[in-house]
């Protein structure tokens, strides 16, 4: 597919789908395939439950046939049974071999444990398209570009140019929007507003912006909108409740949606996020200091919470680092 906006991002995925965890097994090595027959079926009957389910048990490796005969930690209980077996007469060579350990579930996975050893492959889709790069679609993608461009670019600008708040150590993200790609809207472009309340940060007003949608809402934030004239936007009036897209919403807050922000958020944010149900998560630049969505904690990924979300980083990454300076 070609792609009229290369939009170059980098989703914040576990470390443990771009590697292969090993284990090591017993290997046998022998002459002809039809002593490995005789191998084959003894271990199937007699220790089924000792393999690892997703490699082949035989390998052709320097012409010669290799078969797996159990994993390395049970191998002491068992060797004696496949030596005075009556196959243990046509084993003449045992060793050790470092194998995958887990079934791959992406191309890049698959690859590397193959070569270790032959394995099965039950490629994950969504993983995939989040590594690969396809997870959203070229309309989406064109959407994200033109709520950067036209929406959040100016306003971080100006935000610049005005001794932006961004130098806050707590969470230096200063814009957030949270839009829907499904109807593209644009539902909240907020700004970090700490000198308005200390917990202001830009995305609790975001996603306080759309809880008001529901009736909602816990702050009344004084500053809707730029000294300079730039709106932030916030689409909640009563005027738009017969607008397709807000008669659209009928998810609990922030589902179905997708929020762009500046910078990695705090852990608070990052929680707020979580439980907003947001979608997914597209950033800028990293706050390795405390960011929660790849730097420090990957607040997204945690296997406690209730909620997950895709989180993406990287996008547009350049073009911001110009804004500012590199003042990050
Ligand atoms: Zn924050």
């Amino acid at each position: 597919m070609f792609l009229i906006f290369s939009i170059k991002m980098k989703a914040v995925i576990n470390k443990s789908f771009s590697e292969v965890k090993t284990t090591e097994v017993i290997v046998a090595k022998f002459k002809e395939k039809r002593e490995t027959q005789k191998v084959l079926k003894f271990l199937k009957t007699t220790c089924p439950d000792l393999m690892l389910p997703h490699l082949k048990l035989l390998r052709k490796f320097d012409d010669v046939l290799e078969v797996i005969i159990a994993r390395a930690e049970v191998w002491p209980s068992l060797k004696e049974s496949v030596i005075e077996s009556k196959v243990g007469c046509i084993l003449y060579d045992f060793r050790i071999v470092r194998v995958s350990s887990r079934v791959p579930q992406v191309q890049q996975q698959y690859e590397v444990a193959n070569e270790l050893w032959p394995c099965s492959f039950h490629r994950n889709k969504l993983l995939s398209a989040l590594i690969d790069g396809t997870f959203f679609s070229e309309i989406e993608l064109q959407f994200l570009f033109s709520v950067w461009e036209k929406k959040m670019l100016p306003i971080v600008t100006y935000m610049d140019a005005q001794g932006a708040e961004n130098t806050i150590v707590e969470c230096p993200n200063m814009l957030t929007a949270i839009a829907c790609l499904k109807t593209q809207w644009v539902v909240c472009l907020t700004e970090i507003q700490v000198r308005d309340h200390p917990l202001a940060h830009s995305v609790m007003v975001g996603v306080d912006c759309v809880a008001k949608i529901e009736g909602g809402g816990a702050h009344a934030y004084a500053r809707n909108h730029i000294s300079n004239g730039i709106v932030i936007e916030t689409d909640l009036t009563n005027e738009n409740s017969e607008d397709s897209k807000y008669a659209s919403k009928s998810e609990y807050l922030c589902t179905n949606f997708v929020a762009i922000l500046t910078h990695e958020p705090c852990a608070m944010c990052a929680m707020a996020l979580l439980h907003s149900r947001i979608s997914s998560v597209i950033y800028s630049l990293p706050f390795e200091q405390g960011g929660c969505l790849g730097s420090k904690r990957n607040i997204h990924l945690e296997q406690n919470f209730n909620h997950r979300f895709n989180v993406f980083k990287e996008f547009k990454t350049k073009e911001l680092q110009d804004v500012l300076g590199c003042k990050t």
